[in-house]
């Protein structure tokens, strides 16, 4: 147990908790930054950021959340690998427990993040790592000259779908619409790929073969006409969106029905002290350059706090 009280900790480590981190830190309040199981957050999986500004030529999402850390750390952030598996928001100090460690802080910034959605197949979770996956850009490689199916119609998965044709031979973008999700600039590049081909109004209702450990195919169904075919791929990745990391949350702070933090002000939760931001409280607009503006609005907040307590 590490009894020193913090005065603000923040969890997570992508856009937003990296921008509260430096804020916090030249406000002169050491902060110290608890960094889970996906470090950096979403653009630690993504490839060229082409619309956060101040990169004319686009950047790439790791080098830009790691130029934020160093940033932040420049001005005295400290940052420790640590799950957050427990929280008691009951009264100040908080404490939020990982494993045999223990944290206590007079205010919580929450910038945990969301985390990407499986479809809940019968087979996907046997199948997670042998060619099912959520994260083009750490498993795309493996697929050198192979055939592969991504599932979704929002920007995620048309970003999946182009990065993926550097390595595949065919790309197949299956979605349960005929209407997409995604912003026209993304939908047409994907459109334009010649590698990509799209198959629409179209779930998968399993992937195959577990016995031989890998994926050969995927059971499919169209939800118009009710035809089920089976469709050889060599892999399945998914872009159907985020689930808010909230979990240890529950029953403490306001959620919405899929879990995403209630705030009001932009940032304020409803226990006095503790401040949510970036992806866990917006479903709205989830882009980096909100994410970061939002971790700005808790750092300053919490500075706000502090003085007043
Ligand atoms: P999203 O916009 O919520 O799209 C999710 C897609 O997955 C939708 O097409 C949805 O279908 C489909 N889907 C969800 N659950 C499904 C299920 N159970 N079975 C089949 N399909 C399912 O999520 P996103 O693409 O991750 O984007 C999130 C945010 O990040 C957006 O604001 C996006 O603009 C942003 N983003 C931007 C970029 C970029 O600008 N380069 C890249 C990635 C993400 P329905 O349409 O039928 O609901």
């Amino acid at each position: 147990m590490n009894n020193s009280i913090r005065n603000v900790v923040i969890m997570g480590s992508g856009c937003a908790g990296h921008t509260a981190a430096l804020y916090t830190a030249r406000a002169n309040l050491k902060p110290l930054v608890l960094e889970g199981h996906e470090p950096g957050g979403q653009l630690s999986l993504t490839t060229l950021v082409e619309n956060f500004p101040g990169f004319p030529e686009g950047i790439l999402g790791p080098e830009l959340v790691e130029n934020m850390r160093k940033q932040a750390a420049r001005f005295g952030a400290e940052y420790h690998t640590a799950q957050v598996d427990q929280a008691d928001l009951s009264q100040p100090p908080f404490v939020l427990t990982s494993g045999s460690r223990t944290f206590r802080t007079q205010s919580l910034i929450i910038a945990s993040g969301a985390s990407a959605r499986w479809l809940g197949l019968p087979n996907e979770q046997a199948l997670i790592g042998h060619g099912v996956s959520s994260c083009a850009t750490c498993d795309g490689f493996f697929f050198s000259g192979k055939e592969i199916a991504v599932i979704g119609g929002g920007d995620s998965a048309m970003e999946e779908a182009i990065f993926l044709t550097r390595f595949a031979n065919k790309v197949t973008l299956i979605h349960r619409r005929s209407e997409f999700r995604a912003s026209k600039i993304m939908l047409e590049r994907a459109q334009k790929n010649e590698k990509i081909q799209f198959l629409t109004d179209t779930v998968v209702d399993d992937v195959l073969d577990v016995k031989k450990n890998e994926v050969t195919a995927l059971r499919l169904r169209n939800v118009k006409t009710g035809k089920n075919w089976e469709f050889p791929s060599n892999a399945m990745f998914l872009g159907i969106g985020h689930i808010p990391n909230t979990r240890v949350f529950a029953g403490q702070l306001e959620m919405d029905a899929e879990g995403y933090l209630k705030t009001t002000n932009h940032v304020f939760t409803r226990v006095a002290g503790v401040f949510a931001c970036g992806d866990v409280q917006d479903r709205r607009y989830r882009q980096a350059i909100t994410a970061a503006g939002s971790g700005c609005m808790a750092a300053l907040e919490v500075e706000k706090f502090l003085e007043q307590h």
